[in-house]
């Protein structure tokens, strides 16, 4: 019912459906809802399998009706209740999840209803109301301009929302750069200790180096709308082309400000993301690539060789289309791929580049949720560094986006601001430290806010914080990955044999542990099946419950 509802009511308005894309889906369900079993729910009718394939992010979490497992096609004997069920009574302004009434706290993340986190960042307390005035950090130092880090911001990145007020948020919204703002603020950090720089609009022609002029022109036209969708997840109103030719300019400028060593390095804290964009289309929440866009205005300014370091829980699939025949770009990303069933389904680790740019395109798929640090940490050392050396970058972009971090509801991975600032140490002793970071994703605004906040007092030369062990044991699944990757990189990057060999022959033992554990894993997945409470629960304050469930599940199929 409410899909449908959902539907008809945007057939009949003032929009714009470029093309019907996919559906970017929070990993916060269980399998019964996934993208995948919707689409292939054979029994369902044609309409309903339309409905199905449109679902955005309020109908996941808002439809009661398929959470209970009810049928809403016959609805001929629906009698209307005489006083509606409120079920959804607020959302969370930390995660987006919804929340009964009577609830104080975000049952996920802990997050007080009336949240300060706009205000304060992450320096607002989770639980209570208003944690009052927060003593600012004051560090204004007197360095000049070229040992300085530049920010990237402009408010009017933030008039870009979704047009329609829906019960449940979209992720991808203004608070994202509300959040981590307010945390650089009372951190002293921006203002304070980094250079601002001027936001412009890039031009048509900048854009034209990446994208076609049908989808500059398709985006440029959403202004004369009130709104517009791409794909059912990737909206525009009518401020969101101005928005992303200030996102794509702000980068360019940042990336020519770096390389020609004006600036030391920089932070693009910007919307709308664009590490999805393609040549010629809009997906995944984002409009135009502005790292494709900084890493081709680097080129035009004199960078012979640009590295993209894409750490955004999705692979960046736009990225690799538009660089995957180009031997002057090196792309590399970490991201969760699962045989191809995570959001967007590209970026195994085979795909290499192609066209004489084989091993230009570095792909190190998980195979599972909840990595964390230690995984991260352990394909830096081993895959991620010894390439780009072997590449010798004069410049280096991150596609930063934070939803690998621990608590967000969209990539339910595990990593820290310790982790995030370590990976940024780690790139900043390629080519002099000419790096440019640019915000992607990250839907979990305390988390990001602290992510992003740990990164920049990275640039601004500090150690990182909670200092992470140097030589770090990854997990079963982690090493299986890192290790797939460096087997098939060997061939392009040679220097990587030695270490592969060597690296296979020590961890030889746990390898065929995991073998082993795969097996009774499947069986137990296969047992788990009969678990009828959502998955996230085990990430967040229901983990108890989960447990639980779990656990007696498990002992009634041993009876059976
Ligand atoms: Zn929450
Ligand atoms: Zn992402």
């Amino acid at each position: 019912m409410v899909l449908e509802t959902l539907d008809s009511s945007r057939e009949g308005s003032k929009r714009k459906h470029a093309n019907g894309g996919d559906a970017a889906v929070p990993c916060s369900d269980d399998d019964e809802l996934s993208n995948g079993d919707l689409n292939t729910a054979s029994g369902l009718s044609s309409k309903r399998a339309r409905a199905s394939k449109e679902m955005t992010f309020e109908d996941i979490y808002g439809a009661e009706a398929l959470l209970n497992g009810e049928d809403e096609e016959d609805d001929s004997d629906w009698e209307p209740v005489q006083t509606p069920v409120e079920f959804v009574k607020w959302c969370c302004v930390n995660c987006t999840m919804a929340n009964p009434g009577d609830m104080v706290h975000c049952y996920i993340c802990g997050e007080h209803k009336e949240s300060g986190i706009l205000r304060h960042g992450y320096f607002a307390s989770p639980f209570f109301k208003d944690s009052g005035l927060i003593e600012v950090e004051e560090k204004c130092g007197g360095s000049s301009a070229t040992s300085s880090t530049a920010v990237g911001f402009d408010e009017r990145m933030l008039l870009h929302s979704e047009f329609e007020v829906k019960a449940q948020p979209h992720p991808e919204r203004p608070d994202r750069l509300r959040a981590i703002a307010a945390s650089l603020a009372t951190a002293g950090v921006f203002p304070g200790r980094c250079l601002p720089i001027h936001a412009r609009e890039i031009t048509k022609q900048e854009l034209q180096m990446v994208h076609t002029s049908e989808h500059i022109d398709a985006v440029d036209i959403t202004s004369q709308l009130l709104y517009s969708y791409f794909t059912s997840d990737t909206y525009a109103n009518e401020y969101s082309a101005r928005a992303a030719r200030l996102a794509a300019g702000l980068c360019a400028d940042l990336a020519t400000e770096i390389f020609s060593g004006r600036v030391k390095n920089g932070f693009a804290l910007v919307r709308p993301p664009g590490h999805h964009a393609g040549i010629k289309h809009a997906m995944g929440f984002c409009l135009h690539n502005n790292a494709a866009v900084a890493a081709l205005v680097a080129q035009a300014a004199g960078a012979k060789k640009v590295l993209i370091v894409d750490w955004d829980v999705h692979h960046g699939n736009g990225t690799q289309e538009i660089f995957e025949q180009s031997k002057s770009v090196l792309y590399i990303s970490l991201h969760r791929h699962e045989g191809g069933n995570f959001y967007p389904g590209t970026g195994a680790a085979d795909e290499v580049g192609s066209n004489g740019a084989e091993g230009y395109c570095v792909n190190v798929p998980w195979s599972c949720g909840g990595v964390g640090d230690k995984d991260y940490i352990y394909a830096f050392q081993h895959v991620v560094l010894p390439i780009a050396s072997a590449f010798s970058p004069d410049f280096v972009i991150v596609s930063a986006g934070f939803d690998a971090a621990r608590g967000d509801p969209l990539g339910c991975c595990d990593v820290t601001p310790a982790g995030y600032s370590r990976m940024t140490q780690m790139l900043g002793d390629l080519c002099g430290g000419k790096m440019l970071v640019i915000l992607e994703g990250g839907y979990n605004l305390r988390s990001i806010s602290s992510s992003a906040t740990a990164v920049i007092k990275v640039l601004l030369g500090e150690s990182p914080e909670n200092d992470l062990p140097i030589a770090t044991t990854p997990s079963r699944a982690g090493l299986q990955t890192v290790l797939d990757v460096m087997n098939i990189q060997m061939k392009f990057w040679p220097s990587l044999a030695t270490a592969y060999s060597k690296l296979l022959s020590e961890w030889e033992t746990r390898l065929i542990e995991n073998n082993k554990n795969q097996v009774k894993k499947e069986n137990q997945v296969k047992r788990k099946k009969l678990v009828r409470v959502p998955k996230w629960w085990k990430y967040g304050r229901k983990k108890h419950l989960y447990k639980f469930f779990s656990a007696r599940t498990k002992s009634r199929s041993k009876r059976c």
